[in-house]
């Protein structure tokens, strides 16, 4: 398997910032992958929801693209096929081969650089759909006793950016219905290229909108739209992420996330939750 030592974690996420991990690892088989288990690790999908601090990681990071990337569809009845996809896909993949198969539901993620095990955990959503409302049954690997178990839908509890946790996902089954996609991606695609940096070093949305409000007009509103410390800066495209424009260090950016939560406090009376985790 492909190992690499004292690797740049900023390598890995698309924000761009962290220190190193003592191993990084891409494991090809289920038990190359199980072995990793037993020293200390983290998970990690394509790092879209991540921002690691500048401490080095003392344990091996994860990544499972090599190990669980299958990706098949099985026909249900005339209008529906069941979708299996490993832990390690991407959406991007995921959602280019299910508008290839005639299916639609899952256009929502469209420029969304994520996995489906990360989207799984995070429960990555937009335009009021989210993937785990499309999931039948997940394959996972408990991360306390390493067994490994399915977890039907009704057994996963879920809700608006909150998914599965403390496990690993190795595969995800969904239901998908056949349908026209086309309409709803282009103008997912106009939105969020009208409305997002993605073109950009980000880690999508810091904040999860509060209830009734968005996280962005808040943040506008106490006019921190285009802040910078460093080489991080509030976008001026939405308030609600960070752009590291070139050598943004991690402590330049967590500056700017508590001076955007402290005014909103300030100004709204509102604590803004972070959606983007902090790791390390
Ligand atoms: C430009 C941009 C736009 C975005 N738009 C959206 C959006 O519209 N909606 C939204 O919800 N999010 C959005 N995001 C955030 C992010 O892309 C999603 O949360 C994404 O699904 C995270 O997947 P990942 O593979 O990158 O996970 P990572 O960031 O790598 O990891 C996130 C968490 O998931 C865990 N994880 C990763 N793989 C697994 C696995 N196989 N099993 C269990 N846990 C795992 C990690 O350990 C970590 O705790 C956006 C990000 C960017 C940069």
């Amino acid at each position: 398997m492909k190992l690499l030592q004292n690797e740049p974690l900023r390598h890995h996420t698309t924000m761009g910032v962290g220190g190193n991990a003592r191993m990084f690892a891409y494991p090809e088989t289920f038990d190359e992958f199980l072995m990793l288990l037993k020293e200390r690790y983290f998970i990690i999908g394509r790092g879209s929801n991540l921002i690691f601090t500048d401490n080095n990681f003392d344990g091996t990071v994860i990544s499972l693209e090599k190990c669980f990337n299958a990706l098949s569809f099985e026909q249900i009845d005339s209008k529906r096929k069941l979708v299996k996809v490993g832990g390690g896909v991407s959406l991007k993949r995921l959602l280019r081969e299910c508008v290839r198969e005639g299916l639609h539901g899952l256009e929502f993620l469209w420029g969304v650089p994520g996995s489906v095990g990360g989207a799984c955990h995070t429960n990555t959503g937009a335009f009021g759909s989210s993937f785990l409302e499309y999931i039948k049954e997940i394959q996972i690997v408990n991360q306390d006793d390493k067994g490994i178990k399915s977890l039907k839908r009704e057994d996963i509890i879920f809700s608006d950016r909150v998914g599965v946790k403390s496990v690993i996902v190795i595969d995800a089954l969904l239901i998908l219905e056949r349908g026209e996609s086309e309409e709803r991606l282009s103008e997912f695609r106009k939105w969020r290229r009208g409305h997002q940096p993605i073109d950009k070093k980000t880690a999508g949305c810091i904040f999860k909108n509060p209830p009734g409000d968005y996280a962005g007009r808040l943040i506008e509103k106490v006019g921190l739209k285009g802040e910078r410390i460093g080489d991080a800066g509030i976008s001026e495209k939405h308030a609600n992420f960070i752009v590291n424009f070139g050598k943004a260090t991690f402590r330049d950016i967590l500056s700017l996330i508590e001076m955007m939560s402290e005014k909103v406090f300030e100004m709204f009376g509102v604590k803004l939750e972070l959606e983007v985790e902090i790791v390390g």
